[in-house]
C-alpha cells in the first residue's frame, strides 16, 4: 500500500542530548522520516501538511512489558504480591471468547495510545495453550488501534502450584485437592501450537511480530525452555521471560537449580541478543554480567514492582554494565494502567532512593531514553522506532505545549519524565499516519470500545464469580507463605528495609 507524504510543519523537536526543543520541519515518505529541516522547507507537491505549532514532538513511547489480557483487570486487587496475582488469575483471566481476546488487546493499545505510546511487547496468556486464533486475535487489536506490537504468547507447561509445591502444601487440604488437578498442557502440545504460529503469521513483522513467552522459569520445564529457545533462534524472533521478579523466586530457584535462575537460563542457552528478562529485581551482579556477556535486555516495570511489593530493580548497574535496558508498564492487573509516562518518572524516582550518590541515580534523558531506544531494541525494532530522526518510522507523539505541564517550558526532557502525566498528549502519529488526531481516535469507535469492554467485564466477572471466590478464601494463606518465605536468606537484597531487623532504613 503506497501511502501518503507528510510533513509536520513547525513542532518544537525534541533534542535528548540537549535537552532543547526547536522548531522544525519533519517530512514523512512512505511512513519512514525522510527529511528534517527548518520550518517552511521545501516538500514535493501534493504532500499533505500537519501544523504542530505549539506542538512539542517526541517519540512515541515504548512500552516493553505488557499483558493484553490484564486491560480488563485495572484495579482488581490491593495488597497482592506476584503470588496473589497468580493465585487470582484463574478468576481475572478465566471464560474468555475470542472476541473478548481481541478486544482485551485494543482496549490496552487505545489507552496506550491515549497515554502517549506508540508500541509494546504483549505477553498474552492463553490457558492451557496458545491458540493460533487467539494470537492472530490479539495481533488483530493492536492493529486495530494502530500499535505495532510485538506479540509474545505466554506459556508455561506448569502451574503456580506444581512449580512452587511448598506454596501448595500451606495450603487447606480441600483447596490442594481442587488445585493440584488443575494442568498446563503438555511441553510438545505448546511446543506444537508455537511452531504453527510461527510458520503462518499472516501480519507485517514491521508492524506486528510474533515472539515466545516462557512465562517464568519455575513454571516452565528445562524441556519447555529449550523447546522455545530453539524455535525463537530457528524463526529469528525474541525470547521473553519474567525473571527474578518476586524473592520467593530467587529462593525456590536456588532450592531447585543450585544456582539463581538466571545462571540456570545461561546454562541451558537461553541468554543471548534475542532474550529479555521482565523484571530482574532480584539480580545479582554475576547474573547481570551474563545478561551484558550475551547481549541481553531488560524489561524495567518499577510501577508494578512497586505496587506487587517485589523491591528495587538495580537499572544502574544494568546501564552501568552495558545491558540493554528498556521500560514497562507491566499488565494493568498490577499496574494497573498503561502510562509510560508514570513509568518513566517511577524509574527515575526508585533509582533515587538506592544511594545518596547523586551520579548513582538515572538521569531523566536515560529514563526517557530507555523508555524509547531501549525498549525497541528490547522489541526486536532496533533503530526503526525510538528516536524522531531520518530513517526512523515516523511514530510521534504531539504534546500540547499550552497544557499546565509546560508551562513554563522550562526543561523539555525533564518535564517530559517529571511533570507530564499524559494529559499533553494530544495527538499521535504511527507509521506517518495521525490515528489519534485532537485526542479522538481515527482509527477506533472508542465509545463503542469502551461499551464493550464493559458489558465484556460485567459477563466475565460474572462467569468467573466462583474461581474469584475461591481464590480470595487462599488470599491469607498465600500471604503467611510469603511472609514465611521472606525470612529464608538470600544473598541480596533489594527491599527498602534493613535486612537485619525488616525496619524501614
Ligand atoms: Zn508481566
Amino acid at each position: 500500500m503506497t501511502k501518503q507524504n507528510t510533513v509536520i510543519r513547525s513542532g518544537r523537536l525534541l533534542s535528548l542530548p540537549d535537552r532543547s526543543a526547536e522548531a522544525r520541519d519533519i517530512f514523512v515518505r512512505d511512513g519512514t522520516i525522510a527529511e528534517i529541516g527548518p520550518p517552511g522547507m521545501d516538500v514535493p507537491e501534493g504532500t499533505v501538511e500537519i501544523d504542530a505549532n505549539g506542538m512539542l514532538l517526541m517519540p512515541g513511547l515504548i512500552n516493553a512489558h505488557t499483558h493484553g489480557h490484564g486491560s480488563l483487570g485495572k484495579g482488581l486487587g490491593d495488597r497482592w504480591t506476584l503470588e496473589h496475582l497468580l493465585n487470582a488469575g484463574p478468576s481475572i483471566n478465566g471464560h474468555r471468547t475470542l472476541e473478548d481476546k481481541c478486544l482485551t488487546a485494543r482496549l490496552n493499545a487505545a489507552e496506550m495510545v491515549l497515554k502517549g505510546s506508540t508500541a509494546t511487547y504483549d505477553l498474552y496468556f492463553e490457558f492451557p495453550a496458545p491458540t493460533l486464533e487467539g494470537m492472530h486475535a490479539v495481533a488483530r487489536g493492536y492493529e486495530d488501534v494502530g500499535v505495532r506490537s510485538t506479540i509474545a504468547p505466554m506459556m508455561a507447561d506448569h502451574t503456580l502450584f506444581t512449580a512452587i509445591p511448598a506454596l501448595l502444601h500451606a495450603l487447606p487440604e480441600s483447596a490442594q485437592k481442587r488445585l493440584s488437578e488443575i494442568r498446563a498442557a503438555p511441553a510438545e502440545e505448546i511446543l506444537k501450537n508455537c511452531r504453527a504460529l510461527l510458520q503462518d503469521w499472516p501480519f507485517d513483522p514491521d508492524r506486528t511480530k510474533l515472539a515466545l513467552a516462557p512465562t517464568i522459569p519455575l513454571h516452565c520445564s528445562d524441556d519447555f525452555m529449550t523447546g522455545c529457545r530453539n524455535l525463537a533462534r530457528d524463526f529469528d524472533v525474541g525470547l521473553h521471560m519474567h525473571l527474578s521478579e518476586s524473592r520467593i523466586q530467587v529462593v525456590t530457584g536456588i532450592e531447585r537449580y543450585g544456582k539463581t535462575l538466571t545462571a540456570h537460563l545461561d546454562e541451558i542457552g537461553l541468554l543471548g541478543p534475542r532474550f529479555t528478562g521482565a523484571h530482574c529485581v532480584w539480580l545479582d551482579d554475576d547474573d547481570m554480567r551474563r545478561f551484558a556477556d550475551n547481549g541481553c535486555s531488560v524489561a524495567h516495570n518499577p510501577g508494578s514492582n512497586l505496587r506487587l511489593g517485589n523491591g528495587i530493580a538495580p537499572a544502574r548497574r544494568m546501564l552501568d554494565q552495558g545491558i540493554n535496558v528498556g521500560i514497562g508498564t507491566d499488565g494493568s492487573q498490577c499496574a494497573d494502567h498503561q502510562n509510560m509516562f508514570e513509568a518513566m518518572r517511577l524509574a527515575s524516582f526508585v533509582s533515587r532512593i538506592a544511594h545518596p550518590d547523586t551520579d548513582s541515580w538515572l538521569e531523566t534523558s536515560e529514563a526517557l531514553a530507555m523508555a524509547t531506544r531501549g525498549s525497541a531494541k528490547a522489541l526486536g525494532f532496533g533503530d526503526a522506532l525510538g528516536q524522531i530522526v531520518p530513517g526512523a518510522r515516523a511514530d510521534i507523539v504531539f504534546c500540547d505545549l499550552t497544557n499546565i505541564n509546560f508551562v513554563p517550558l522550562n526543561d523539555p526532557v525533564n518535564q517530559i519524565v517529571h511533570t507530564e502525566d499524559s494529559s499533553a498528549v494530544h495527538s499521535v502519529m504511527v507509521d506517518g499516519r495521525l490515528i489519534l488526531d485532537n485526542r479522538r481516535f481515527t482509527t477506533i469507535d472508542y465509545e463503542k470500545l469502551c461499551r464493550e469492554a464493559e458489558a465484556a467485564s460485567e459477563r466475565l466477572l460474572a462467569a468467573n464469580a466462583e474461581a474469584r471466590e475461591f481464590a480470595s478464601g487462599l488470599e491469607s494463606y498465600v500471604s503467611r507463605f510469603c511472609v514465611g518465605l521472606a525470612e529464608q536468606p538470600y544473598h541480596i537484597h533489594r527491599w527498602a528495609t534493613d535486612p537485619q531487623t525488616g525496619r524501614m532504613i
